[in-house]
């Protein structure tokens, strides 16, 4: 491994690297960095909690200068991310005087425009907000040294393909680029073709389905049990938990339990405020509040360390999304875990995720004993007892009527939100100037 002072980062950066307490580059840090700082462009494929954001934040502060206008920009598809990236950036540039500005929907544009005002260096945007800036003028990109795409396959599932052309045209020619992406599907190798210059490419563990430290587990069970084996869950750890729901109604429903049942949980969903979300966040990220309900929203980039357990309440729909998931605990090397609730009609979908996971995957019905019988539809209403018939002693079924008022099954929850999602990225990039960020 090797120490950040051979990377050739200067001193005031380096001090700051110190007093987070990082020894050594991670192998994406060790990678990009040295090319970035010769000005090559990169393209960076590392699974989740590799380092990324110092990766790239470290090259682009050590190639600014201070009061010479914004020459760093940070494309980020959510403005969760793009906090948590400006936060980094603030950190590592602590010593150097460069000063950053977080551009996203859902905050009044008066605070932004005041921090732009007061001279910054480095802007960290959502592509929507960021265009409306640039369209009023309050950003120029004429004096851009370093442009980085975060989660560039992320932006471009969320409709933000034009977007990210419209800003990108708007930048220098001459200026360094970092695309980091998951993954790697065609559009990303064109977007590259189109706007990086004989990039260098990492693709650092190129097997980013590995989930590799994580002790993944899964449990087949009715969607009406998942709640009482959620606090069972739970209960048995000491760190933080997020638990990821597939729709904002779930996601509610789920934490408003958890407050029922004394826990200190927030929420995370694409229906609440942005003060909201953000309160919920910052409630987690400081650890008053242990356990994190989220839609897919925040399964994306969120770096919490001490995240210690992920339950999939819901089987995400897609393999991707499952890993991005799980890939919220075990950070940076730390131990994690993960278990998926599998209802019995996503056991299908479940199936087509399981096939990608390559690594040891745990079967908690058979460890815990609980049996799996998928019910014939007329059976439905026959109750079924809980594991053990011990823990707690009262029947799944009591809790289960809690749930009262969802007479429908899964499966068509899920394609519901599905529909829905489809009509809040309504015409992806088309009301791009419309300045609406679409999370
Ligand atoms: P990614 O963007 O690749 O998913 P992050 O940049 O969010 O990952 O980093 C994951 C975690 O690892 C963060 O908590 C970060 O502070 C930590 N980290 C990054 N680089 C180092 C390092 N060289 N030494 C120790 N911790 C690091
Ligand atoms: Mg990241």
């Amino acid at each position: 491994m090797t120490k950040f002072k051979e990377l050739g980062l200067k001193d005031e950066i380096l001090k700051a690297i110190e007093e987070q307490g990082f020894e050594e580059a991670f192998p994406i840090q060790e990678a990009c960095i040295p090319v970035l700082l010769s000005g090559r462009d990169v393209i960076g494929q590392a699974h989740t909690g590799s380092g990324k954001t110092a990766a790239f934040s470290l090259s682009m502060l050590h190639q600014i200068t201070p009061k010479k206008g914004i020459q760093g920009m940070v494309i980020a598809p959510t403005r969760e991310l793009a906090m948590q990236i400006s936060e980094e950036i603030k950190k590592f540039g602590k010593y150097t005087g460069i000063k950053t500005a977080t551009v996203y929907g859902g905050q009044g544009m008066g605070i932004q425009l005041d921090a732009l005002d007061r001279g910054v260096e480095i802007v960290v945007a959502t592509p929507g907000r960021l265009i409306d800036h640039l369209k009023r003028g309050s950003i120029e990109l004429k004096d851009i040294e370093h442009v980085v795409l975060d989660e560039a396959d992320t932006m471009l599932d969320m409709g933000f393909i034009d977007d990210i052309q419209f800003i990108l045209d708007l930048t220098p020619e001459e200026r360094t680029m970092s695309l980091f992406s998951a993954t790697m599907p065609t559009e990303i190798l064109r977007l590259s073709e189109e706007y990086l210059q004989n990039p260098k490419q990492f693709l650092l563990d190129a097997d980013d389905l590995s989930g590799e430290g994580i002790d993944q587990s899964y449990l087949v069970i009715k969607d009406r049990d998942k709640f009482d084996y959620l606090i069972d869950f739970i209960k048995k750890v000491k760190g933080q938990v997020i638990v990821f729901c597939s729709t904002k109604y779930r996601t509610r429903d789920v934490a408003k339990f958890l407050h029922q049942e004394k826990f200190d949980a927030v929420a995370i969903e694409g229906d609440m405020s942005q003060h909201r979300r953000e309160q919920s966040m910052a409630k987690f990220r400081s650890g008053k509040a242990d356990i994190l309900v989220a839609t897919d929203v925040a399964s994306r980039g969120i770096d919490v360390p001490r995240v210690e357990l992920v339950i999939n309440y819901d089987v995400p729909n897609q393999d991707m999304v499952y890993f991005h998931r799980i890939g919220r605990t075990a950070r940076a090397g730390a131990k994690g875990q993960a278990i998926t609730f599998v209802s019995y009609s996503s056991v299908g979908d479940w199936n087509l995720i399981k096939r990608q996971i390559k690594t040891d995957l745990k079967d908690l019905n058979k460890e815990m004993g609980i049996e799996v019988s998928i019910p014939d539809p007329l059976k439905r209403q026959i109750p079924a007892r809980r594991y053990g018939g011990s823990g707690g002693g009262r029947s799944s079924y009591s809790r289960g009527s809690r749930y009262g008022g969802y007479g429908r099954s899964d499966r068509n929850r899920d394609s519901d939100d599905r529909g829905r999602d489809k009509k809040r990225y309504g015409g992806g990039g088309r009301n791009r100037y419309g300045g609406r960020s679409k999370w």
